[in-house]
């Protein structure tokens, strides 16, 4: 797995953050590195929501 450590110091997910915020920080994540993949739950309700993600 490949971290881009510049963008990870620059994007530090909260500490209490609510689904729109893991969600949008997720989606971006998933544009610039590739350390890990969307978690199944997380996914699942951005499913539900009807959000499009690859
Ligand atoms: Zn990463």
């Amino acid at each position: 797995m490949k971290i881009n450590g510049p963008w990870h110091k620059n994007h530090i997910m909260p500490k209490n953050a609510t689904f729109e915020q893991r969600m949008k920080w997720h989606l971006a994540h998933q544009k610039h590195c590739a350390c890990r993949p969307i978690p199944q739950k997380l996914a699942e309700e951005m499913k539900k929501k009807g959000l499009k993600f690859s």
